[in-house]
């Protein structure tokens, strides 16, 4: 048999943005999976983990939701992107969906669009409708 018939294996990777999970820090409350929609994050013996890195598009929609600060982003080497498998994970998790809701009026992410904050201590979700009141009152 010939060398030529070994095929390279390793996955290609580039230089990109990519969540980072402290261990140390994740207490495993799990509030970060619903986030992510590219299902990137899931939970393993009790701790946030990025099983598959080509499902972490990087943007970060889960740091703020952290109570306790496990989770930021870095630049590394890591699998690229995979828009396709991220959205086959989208689909399936329409079956597992949980609605998010503005913790100032209640409004669900089916009807606005809500961005993640932090106040006193607490991760929360704010509606596109509320922000004014954040900034004014
Ligand atoms: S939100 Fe933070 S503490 Fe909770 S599971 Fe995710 S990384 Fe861990
Ligand atoms: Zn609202």
């Amino acid at each position: 048999m010939s060398d030529f018939m070994v095929i390279n294996e390793q996955p290609q990777t580039v230089r990109r943005q990519i969540v980072r999970i402290d261990e140390e820090l994740c207490n495993g409350c799990g509030a970060c999976v619903a986030p992510c929609a590219e299902g990137a994050i899931v939970m393993v013996d009790g701790k946030a983990k990025v099983v598959r890195e080509e499902l972490c598009d990087g943007a970060g929609f889960c740091i703020g939701v952290c109570p306790t600060g496990a989770l930021t982003i870095e630049v590394r080497e890591a699998a690229p992107f995979d828009e396709e498998a991220a959205e086959a994970e989208m689909e399936n998790r329409g079956k597992v969906y949980i609605q998010q809701t503005c913790h100032l009026c209640g409004a669900g992410e089916d009807s606005r669009v809500l961005l993640p904050c932090r106040t006193a201590g607490a991760s929360q979700w704010v509606c596109t409708r509320c922000i004014p009141r954040l900034i004014h009152g």
